[in-house]
């Protein structure tokens, strides 16, 4: 049982927010320009999103009492990540509304689950073939003559993906990851990465921001560029599929979608993170109303904002000590920084990002 929801929110009221990261933070921002308060519920001290909330639980993610302490004080409680442990949710959700709904943490904490789901309301994903043990990876990758092998589960010591070809050993690859359920992927010949940030509302209203072409490195996010240079039936066919998944799993709040282009411009969906997304920063600057404002208007229950963006952008994130060159940034015209808040910076670690605005947008 979830608890139903209330009309929308009134200024002052207290939004609940699971996660204390950079994410946290900036949906702390745009809640307090909305009106809001915030408390977070994070086990780290100090950590970003806390230094601008309200209030700070500081506990793990799935301790009862904490959970029940956050749900007496918030009228809704969100979150910024998707590990958020199901459970916990669930609990959680029985004594507060909890948007969006744990059905999206579940799906999207599994790789299997959530190719699953989307192969099963009919979107495209990369083939795949589930992987319980040496002798399942041996014939998956028989199979598919190649791919990239991933725990189903995040958050595997940062192992968890090998890549195969043909004649490799996919046994000892999977006991390479620590032999913990997995599954195979084929490889995609994507000519590029984009990914559509998209929020449906209370009331099944839906917004979808423009695709964004993306660029990682060592798997981590180093740019969103707009436009994203992909033909208008690539844009129209991811931004209807991230609005399929939003109706699919009633969701409410904003979600991420990242999607392969293929050459010829067909898309198929990588993953999909329910929350605000790195991939969707630009906003912040190259539109009136920001991924983030726009998370805390669904939750919250008010009318959603305007997607369009006024300016062409690129997004980059600060990584380790590039984030030394702020003075720099800041002495540039168009560009809008944006710093968490973490004292050390560490290598692979994001300290902020920065959007340079780069012409404004057509008519
Ligand atoms: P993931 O953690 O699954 O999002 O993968 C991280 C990155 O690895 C993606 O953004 C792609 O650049 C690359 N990648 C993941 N899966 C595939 C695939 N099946 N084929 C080609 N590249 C992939």
């Amino acid at each position: 049982m979830t608890t139903p929801l209330a009309p929308a929110l009134a200024p002052g009221d207290t939004i609940g927010i699971v996660g204390g990261g950079q994410l946290g933070r900036m949906l702390a921002m745009a809640a307090a320009r909305l009106g809001y308060r915030t408390i977070v519920l994070e086990p780290e001290a100090d950590c970003p999103a806390a230094q601008v909330a309200n209030g700070h639980i500081r506990a793990g993610y799935d301790d009862a009492e904490a959970l029940s302490a956050l749900a007496r004080d918030c009228a809704i409680v969100t979150y910024e990540f998707e590990n958020v442990p199901v459970d916990a949710a669930a609990a959680l959700a029985r004594e507060v509304p909890v948007l969006p709904s744990p059905r999206a943490l579940e799906v999207s904490q599994d790789r299997l689950a959530e190719k699953t789901f989307l192969n099963g309301i009919g979107i495209s994903t990369a083939a795949f073939r589930p992987v319980e043990s040496g002798e399942d990876a041996v014939a998956a990758l028989a199979e598919l003559g190649g791919g990239i092998l991933k725990t189903r589960r995040l958050g595997y010591d940062g192992k968890g993906q090998v890549r195969l070809s043909a004649g490799d050993d996919a046994a000892a690859a999977f006991a390479d990851i620590g032999s913990v359920p997995a599954i195979l992927e084929a490889l995609v010949p994507f000519e590029r990465e984009i990914s559509v940030v998209a929020a449906r509302g209370r009331d099944g209203a839906t917004a979808a921001y423009e695709p964004a072409w993306n660029i990682h490195r060592d798997g981590i996010l180093r740019s969103s560029t707009l436009p994203a240079g992909v033909p208008a039936e690539t844009t129209a066919a991811a931004t209807q599929s991230a609005r399929q998944i939003l109706d699919a799993l009633d969701y409410v709040g904003v979600i991420g979608v990242e999607f392969f282009v293929l050459e010829g411009g067909a898309v198929l969906v990588n993953e999909i993170a329910p929350r605000v997304h790195n991939s969707g920063h630009w906003t912040e600057a190259a539109c009136a109303v920001s991924q983030f404002e726009q998370h805390i208007r669904a939750v919250a229950g008010l009318p959603l904002g305007d997607p369009r963006r006024h300016s062409d952008c690129a997004m980059e994130n600060l990584i380790g000590d590039e984030v030394f060159r702020a003075p720099e940034l800041l002495a540039e015209p168009e560009l809008a920084l944006h710093l968490y808040g973490k004292r050390e910076a560490r290598p692979g670690r994001k300290m902020g990002h920065f959007t340079r605005l780069t012409g404004r947008t057509a008519a």
